[in-house]
C-alpha cells in the first residue's frame, strides 16, 4: 500500500540539513558530525529514523495551476517567469502549456509548428505518454508543449467519463520527476481548466490592478468552490498574483489595497511592475529573468518564487516492500 501525506512543519524544516547530511561528503558533513556527539542519544537515533524515512520515501512535486479565464493579465508571463525562478532556486521545473494558442511554448523558444508530440495527444490519444512529449528548455526548465489543436480537444474530451481527472492522471506519475509543475491554463472556464484545477495543489490567479480586471475573478472562485466540493477538496488558492502594476498610479494603489479583503484570499508579494521589459521576452524565446536579469520585473519574480517556496514543500509518498 501506498500511503501519502504532507510534511508538517517539523519534517519540512528537517529535510534540508538531513539532505545536506546524506547527500554531501563535504567539511560541513564532518562538522555536523562532530556536532552530533555532543547530542542526547535519543535525538540522534530520532534523526536516524527521519533519515531512513526519507531515504526510503519519494518526494512528490507539487503542481499548481494559474489560472484566470480573462486574457492578457499575464498568466502566460507569469508561469514563464516563475518557472524561471524556481529553476534559478534549484528546482526541477516542469511547465504544462495548456492554451491552444501556445503561448507559453512560443516563448520558451519551442515552435509550436514543429512539435510533434504535444499536450493535445498525451489528453486525446489513449496510449500516448506524457514523457513522450517533455521538451527541455533554455530556461532550465522542462515544457509539455501545446499546438493549435489543443482547440480541439475540449470536444473530444466531452463524451468521456470522468473527463476532468484527464490531466490528473497525466501528471501524477510526473510528480516524482520535478519539484514544481506549474499549468498555463487558457481564457475560459471550460473542460481543460477544469482538468487543471482538478489535477492540481494550489492555484495562484494573475491579476492585473486596473478597475475592471476584477470583473470575472468572482466567477473564478465560484468554479473553484465547485471544483473542491465535488473533484478535487485539496485545492487550495495560494493567493491573487497582482500584476502589470504601476506604483505611480494613484487608481493602481487602490485596487491593490482592496482586492485581497474584497475576496477574503491572500495577495502574493510584490505585485509585478508594468514594463516594457515583458515584451521583449518571448521573441527571444526565454523568459525575463535571462533576457533582462536584473531588471525590476525580474526581481519581482523572484522574490514570489522565494515567498511561495513554503507553499511548494513536497509531498512524501513511502515505498514499501
Ligand atoms: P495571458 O496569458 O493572461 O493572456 P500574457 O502573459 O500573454 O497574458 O500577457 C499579455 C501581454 O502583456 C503580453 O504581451 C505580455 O508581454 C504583456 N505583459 C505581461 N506582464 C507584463 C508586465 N509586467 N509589464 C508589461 N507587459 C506585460
Ligand atoms: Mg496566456
Amino acid at each position: 500500500m501506498t500511503q501519502t501525506g504532507t510534511l508538517t512543519g517539523a519534517q519540512a524544516r528537517s529535510l534540508e540539513p538531513i539532505q545536506a547530511r546524506t547527500q554531501e561528503a563535504t567539511g560541513e558533513a564532518a562538522l555536523g558530525t562532530a556536532q552530533e556527539t555532543a547530542r542526547p542519544e535519543a535525538d540522534r537515533e530520532g534523526d536516524q529514523g527521519r533519515e531512513q524515512d526519507l531515504r526510503s520515501a519519494t518526494r512528490l512535486g507539487m503542481i499548481v495551476a494559474v489560472a484566470n479565464q480573462k486574457g492578457g493579465v499575464a498568466k502566460t508571463t507569469s508561469v514563464a517567469s516563475l518557472g524561471s525562478a524556481f529553476a534559478e532556486l534549484g528546482k526541477r521545473v516542469l511547465l504544462v502549456d495548456l492554451d491552444a494558442q501556445a503561448c507559453l511554448t512560443f516563448s520558451l523558444g519551442v515552435d509550436p509548428d514543429a512539435v510533434t508530440v504535444s499536450i493535445n495527444e498525451v489528453l486525446v490519444v489513449r496510449g500516448v505518454s506524457a514523457r513522450d512529449a517533455i521538451v527541455s528548455c533554455a530556461d532550465g526548465v522542462d515544457l509539455l508543449p501545446s499546438v493549435i489543436e489543443l482547440a480541439g480537444a475540449e470536444a473530444q474530451l466531452l463524451p468521456r467519463p470522468g473527463r476532468e481527472y484527464v490531466l490528473r492522471s497525466v501528471l501524477e506519475p510526473l510528480r516524482q520527476d520535478y519539484d514544481v509543475i506549474l499549468i498555463d491554463c487558457s481564457p475560459s472556464l471550460g473542460v481543460l481548466t477544469l482538468n487543471a484545477l482538478t489535477a492540481s495543489q494550489g492555484v495562484i490567479i494573475p491579476m492585473p490592478c486596473e478597475m475592471l480586471s476584477h470583473r470575472g475573478v468572482g466567477q473564478l472562485l465560484d468554479t473553484i468552490t465547485d471544483v473542491k466540493a465535488i473533484l478535487n477538496p485539496g485545492l487550495e488558492v495560494f493567493g491573487i498574483l497582482p500584476t502589470l502594476y504601476d506604483g505611480r498610479s494613484k487608481h493602481a494603489r487602490a485596487v491593490l489595497a482592496d482586492v485581497g479583503e474584497r475576496y477574503g484570499l491572500p495577495v502574493l508579494s510584490p505585485p509585478i511592475p508594468k514594463t516594457v521589459r515583458f515584451a521583449e521576452a518571448p521573441a527571444l524565446g526565454r523568459s525575463i529573468l535571462t533576457t533582462s536579469r536584473s531588471s525590476k520585473g525580474a526581481r519581482a519574480y523572484r522574490e514570489v518564487a522565494t515567498s511561495l517556496l513554503p507553499r511548494f514543500q513536497p509531498v512524501l509518498a513511502e515505498h514499501t516492500g
